[in-house]
């Protein structure tokens, strides 16, 4: 049942959408490769803003030919350019193209917003000073790597074939973009069929940045194209951030073969809240968690464990909370929650959600307008939620939160365990010898405490179980770009 228990927001605001006309979209894109953009050899696809169903721009469809295409291109480079150049020429390039997203930030942010449908709060705030730092980052390390502590002669790999989601479009192209480059490798990357804008201005940064001809290369596309990089012969290192069962069968198509792989897959993470805990700063981080990129996000606190003690009174302060949430345009700087990424994707969340009203589970979503057009769904909290639920155990990837609880602390980190899953997870007490004892036990690859989804790139980020393999970040994502590197 949805139960409009609360009254609308506590404010009104007028809009205040930031203009569209820093950005200049062309009405269709072809691919980037050997540092030019050339037309594809197949069929296009239309990218549309999730906000409006409104077409934003036609872009091609890559072929096996033009993959291979590309990874001739970042062959040649790599053997002829990228390889033999001096590390500290090379960091010169990555903190060029640092400055570079700096300086066109305010035209990415808006981008992303549009082909995304993330709040530019997120974009400008988050996502792409995030990118940026991952570049600042990495130039640093590139003529540093001797002394990263991962062996006396650490070499890159050769290709890389990456491809990534559409939840951070651009910040998962610099996470794997960056760490590829400072340590010598070339690439060649397919960004998500619904989510290509920014990977393709990127492009255009490359080329103001001056980056060698076929360093990065493009190919837009959808599955088929994805597997056509993963699959290449020619591709020396293979790296996949999106789905589980997507991961699993790459991670069939590359063993038996000499590429090396890392698999960044999803999440179903538990944000667990002590009866000690400041219930206020729980409350603000279980928002952060859950509803940050309207929940398309692989570390989303989805699970909120709560002590049994203080259940009720951490759901009505979060109930009351939610409902000063703003859900619409994303690009209005007021705007908390914006637009689900994709028809598919809503689609997805909402059978889900039925799913958990039919196995038991009560559902709760504040009143809230939605807008006519577009792909939206509010921000919704499920209590009374068993871990046999689905709801408790499927990634739903929206702004669903499911709420269950626990007595004691044992309890409390066997159902933090109790998923397939293993990526991050969340600790809210005032002791902190608890949460040295908490984290210590829980089976994630990333463990807040006292905070959620905070990101830096020096700071390794991966999972356990189905969450894939490798780390992203700091000095043990460099590790996955060198050859017998060693942490
Ligand atoms: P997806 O696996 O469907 O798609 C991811 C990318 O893979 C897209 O570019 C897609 O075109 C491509 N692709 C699809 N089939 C392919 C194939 N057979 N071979 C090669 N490439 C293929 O996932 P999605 O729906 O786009 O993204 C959502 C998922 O990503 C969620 O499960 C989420 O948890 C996960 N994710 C994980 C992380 C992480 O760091 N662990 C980060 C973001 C998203």
């Amino acid at each position: 049942m949805t139960a409009p228990a609360q009254p609308g927001p506590l404010f009104e605001y007028a809009p205040a959408p930031e203009s569209r006309s820093i950005v200049d979209v062309r009405p269709s894109y072809g691919l980037f490769v050997d540092g030019e953009f050339v037309d594809g050899s197949g069929e296009s696809m239309k990218t549309v803003n999730p906000a409006t169903e409104e077409v934003l721009s036609e872009v091609a469809v890559g072929t096996e030919a033009d993959v291979d295409r590309a990874v001739r291109a970042a062959r040649r480079a790599f053997t002829r350019v990228w390889g033999p150049m001096r590390p500290a020429d090379r960091g010169k390039y990555l903190f060029r193209i640092a400055r570079i997203l700096q300086e066109r930030a305010r035209e990415f942010a808006v981008l992303e917003s549009l082909d995304n449908g993330k709040p530019i709060r997120e974009s400008r705030d988050v996502d792409v000073p995030l990118a940026a730092a991952h570049f600042f980052y990495h130039a640093g390390w590139a003529d540093k790597l001797a002394h990263a502590g991962l062996g006396p002669d650490p070499r890159p790999h050769g290709v890389a074939g990456q491809v990534i989601p559409w939840n951070f479009p651009l910040l998962m192209l610099a996470w794997k973009v960056a760490p590829a480059l400072a340590t010598g490798n070339t690439v060649v990357l397919k960004p998500a069929e619904t989510t290509p804008l920014t990977a393709l201005l990127f492009a255009e940064v490359c080329r103001q940045a001056d980056l060698p001809p076929g360093v990065v290369n493009v190919v837009t596309g959808a599955g088929d194209t994805g597997r056509a990089v993963v699959e290449h012969d020619d591709v020396d290192k293979v790296a996949f951030t999106g789905s589980t069962e997507v991961g699993r069968s790459i991670a069939r198509a590359v063993a038996g073969t000499r590429k090396v792989l890392t698999l960044e897959l999803g999440g179903k993470a538990a944000n667990i809240v002590f009866d000690d805990a400041p219930i206020d700063q729980a409350v603000e981080g279980i928002v952060r968690g859950i509803f940050f990129n309207q929940g398309h996000v692989c570390c989303a606190g989805s699970r909120l464990l709560v002590q049994e003690s203080v259940h009720d009174e951490v759901i009505a302060s979060l109930q009351r909370r939610i409902g000063t949430l703003r859900v619409g345009d994303p690009l209005d700087k007021n705007t908390d929650i914006g637009a689900i990424n994709s028809a598919e994707q809503l689609a997805r969340i909402r059978e889900l959600s039925d799913v958990g009203e039919a196995e038991g589970a009560h559902r709760w979503q504040p009143a809230c307008d939605l807008p006519d057009r577009g792909f939206w769904f509010p921000p919704t909290v499920f209590t009374g939620v068993s871990p046999a639920h689905r709801i408790a155990r499927d990634e739903v990837f929206g702004p669903v939160l499911s709420v269950m609880t626990f007595r004691t602390p044992d309890e409390a980190v066997a159902k933090a365990n109790n998923t397939t899953y293993g990526l991050s997870a969340g600790i809210w007490t005032e002791k902190g010898s608890r949460i040295l004892a908490i984290a210590d036990r829980l089976r994630a690859g990333v463990v807040w405490a006292n905070t959620f989804n905070q990101f830096d790139p020096t700071s390794p980020f991966g999972g356990y179980k189905q969450s894939g393999y490798g780390r992203e970040g700091g000095r043990h994502g460099l590790a996955a770009y060198l050859k017998g590197a060693s942490h």
